[in-house]
């Protein structure tokens, strides 16, 4: 049955109700792969289904049209498929529910997916209509956007003539984003040293040194806000107890993901009996002096200590000291502000990961520039100081980023229906993460691109919502723009 049959505008609303009925989370995506293929082949539109199950469909001018230079259309078929712990649908084989309320759309008990799926509807209701003339649209529905933008890193792009992109991927209406980051993941692995087994270790006690207590966040979003990263700051730590004892490590292990900043990292230390009092002192000193330091941005780190037990087999003190002065060296956080667009990192990085094997001290980087080229030059520099350490240093997953354009004809001429629809002008977003809008710039030279979007709520949650009348001004805002 149809919830949403009765609501404006109804072209595009038909094809959201029809994608919520296709199961379509990240890597779930051969149904609905299948199900815009045979939406393109019932209308005599040339489409490409890829071997990742990328979508491209193209609809020729309209008489009257054929001058005009194509508009690529972009967004991605995935969804973040999230459910209540009580939902009873099962997200893989299942449609959503979707209901209404208070001008929006929802999905009971599941995400909506409204990211993107209403992008993907805008598309669908654009190639579907005959009684709206348009110029040549070239339609790129990616796949796994959500999981790490495999779809649009595997996609050719070749065939296409467009060299001006709208991508419908955007949660705020009125907010244009205009550049994104690209990135790389760095590795550096630190060589240490087993110390020798025959030293005694039954007068030893283990003890824990723990960093917690931070709000960590994504490392692109929210890595100029002055946050701890706890992986950096026990490197701290260690370093200053370093200076009074011999660091005999057993163990170190920190972070989740090299893209999130770390909130929680611990090492252990082999302790002779009475330095532990000495290590209680010398924490003490260290948490005071951070709690200071991030007062303002994450006042709710702790670096405590405590005893623990285990198998005392540690590292020697001055292969860990060589490592941690490597780890000190490295940088960390944001490196430059972009002088183009005020208040927007330009490039940065995160040690998100870090943990201590027979194979060394393991550092895991997510590299983030909107300039290549800066990009590149982080990578040397920290290559430089990785080798003079005699450490592995490996960079991997380039990305590459979507630096604003001083000229863009397309941004142009958006900005201005904009402001002759609604009496204001847009405001223009830069951000420091990633997009498919920097992957496919890199695919197509000279792209000249623009991100928009309707108003969605607390996507990638079972309380995503969106709202009906943000997406049908952006309905008309978008037939505006392709037709004027
Ligand atoms: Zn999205």
């Amino acid at each position: 049955m149809s919830v949403l049959s009765g609501i404006e505008p109804k072209q595009v609303f038909t094809f959201f109700e029809e994608i919520c009925q296709i199961p379509h989370g990240s890597g779930n995506v051969d149904g609905i792969s299948e199900y815009l293929l045979q939406f393109a082949r019932k209308r005599h539109l040339f489409c490409i289904q890829d071997k990742l199950k990328n979508i491209i469909i193209i609809k020729e001018a309209s008489a009257g049209y054929e001058g005009e230079e194509p508009y690529i259309l972009q967004g991605h078929m995935d969804m973040v498929a999230v459910k209540e712990p009580d939902c009873d649908i099962d997200m893989v084989k299942e449609g959503l529910r979707l209901r209404t309320a208070d001008g929006r759309i929802y999905a009971e008990g599941t995400s909506l997916g409204g990211d993107d799926g209403i992008g993907v509807a805008y598309c669908l209701a654009l190639l579907d209509t005959q009684e709206i003339e348009l110029p040549r649209l070239e339609v790129i529905l990616t796949v796994d956007e959500e999981t790490g933008m495999e779809g649009a890193t595997g996609i050719d792009l070749s065939m296409l003539q467009g060299r001006r992109m709208i991508n419908l991927d955007q949660e705020e209406e009125g907010i244009f984003i205009t550049s994104c980051a690209g990135g790389a993941r760095v590795d550096v692995v630190i060589p240490v040293e087993k110390a020798q087994s025959s030293i005694r270790t039954d007068d030893m006690q283990l003890m824990e040194i723990k960093v917690t207590g931070l709000l960590g966040g994504h490392s692109g979003m929210e890595i100029n806000k002055g946050r701890g990263n706890a992986n950096c700051l026990l490197g701290e730590v260690l370093r200053a107890v370093g200076e009074h004892m011999p660091l005999r490590l057993v163990n170190m292990q920190g972070g989740v993901a090299d893209n999130a900043i770390a909130k929680e990292s611990m090492a252990v230390l082999a302790m002779k009996a009475g330095e532990e009092k000495e290590l209680e002192a010398i924490v003490k000193e260290q948490e005071s002096s951070i709690r200071q330091s991030l007062q303002e941005t994450d006042p709710g780190v702790k670096v405590v200590c405590r005893t623990v037990s285990g198998e005392k087999v540690f590292y020697t003190p001055e292969s860990i000291r060589s490592a941690l002065d490597c780890l000190g060296e490295l940088p960390n956080g944001v490196i430059a502000m972009s002088k183009d667009v005020e208040g927007l990192v330009e490039t940065s990085l995160n040690l998100g990961i870090l943990a201590l094997s027979d194979e060394g001290l393991r550092l895991q980087y997510a590299v983030r520039s909107s300039v290549d080229c800066e990009k590149e030059a982080l990578c040397r520099q920290m290559t430089e100081i990785a080798q003079k350490a005699g450490a592995q240093i490996s960079i991997r997953g380039r990305y590459p980023g979507w630096a604003y354009r001083k000229e863009s004809p397309l941004r142009d001429k958006m900005v201005r229906i904009y402001e002759n629809m609604y009496g204001r002008k847009p405001m223009l977003e830069a951000i420091h993460a990633g997009l498919e809008c920097g992957i496919l710039s890199g695919k197509i030279e000279g792209l000249d691109c623009v991100c928009i979007g309707p108003d969605l709520y607390d996507v990638h949650t079972t309380g995503e919502q969106m709202d009906i009348a943000s997406v049908g001004r952006v309905w008309e805002y978008l037939l505006a723009v392709l037709t004027q």
